[in-house]
C-alpha cells in the first residue's frame, strides 16, 4: 500500500494525536509537526517535516501491522 494511503487509514484522531505528539531535538519537547510528507518505512510510515516551534526538521516513524 502505498504510505500516504497507509497514513489514512490510521484513524482521524489517532493521526491528530500523532501529529502533535513529535519529538523535537531542538525544543527537547513534544511539538506539533507542520508542512510534512509521508514516506514508507519497513515498520510503517514515517512523518518528516519541521517543528512549528522552532522550525527545526522533525520526524517520526509510526509503526503499524502492514
Ligand atoms: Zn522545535
Amino acid at each position: 500500500m502505498e504510505a500516504n494511503r497507509k497514513w489514512l487509514s490510521i484513524p482521524e484522531q489517532t493521526r491528530k494525536m500523532l501529529i502533535g505528539n513529535v519529538f523535537c531535538s531542538q525544543c527537547l519537547d513534544a511539538v506539533t509537526i507542520k508542512d510534512f510528507i509521508i514516506t514508507g518505512d519497513p515498520a510503517g510510515v514515517v512523518l518528516e517535516g519541521k517543528c512549528a516551534a522552532c522550525g527545526h526538521p522533525v520526524a517520526r516513524v509510526v509503526e503499524m501491522d502492514n
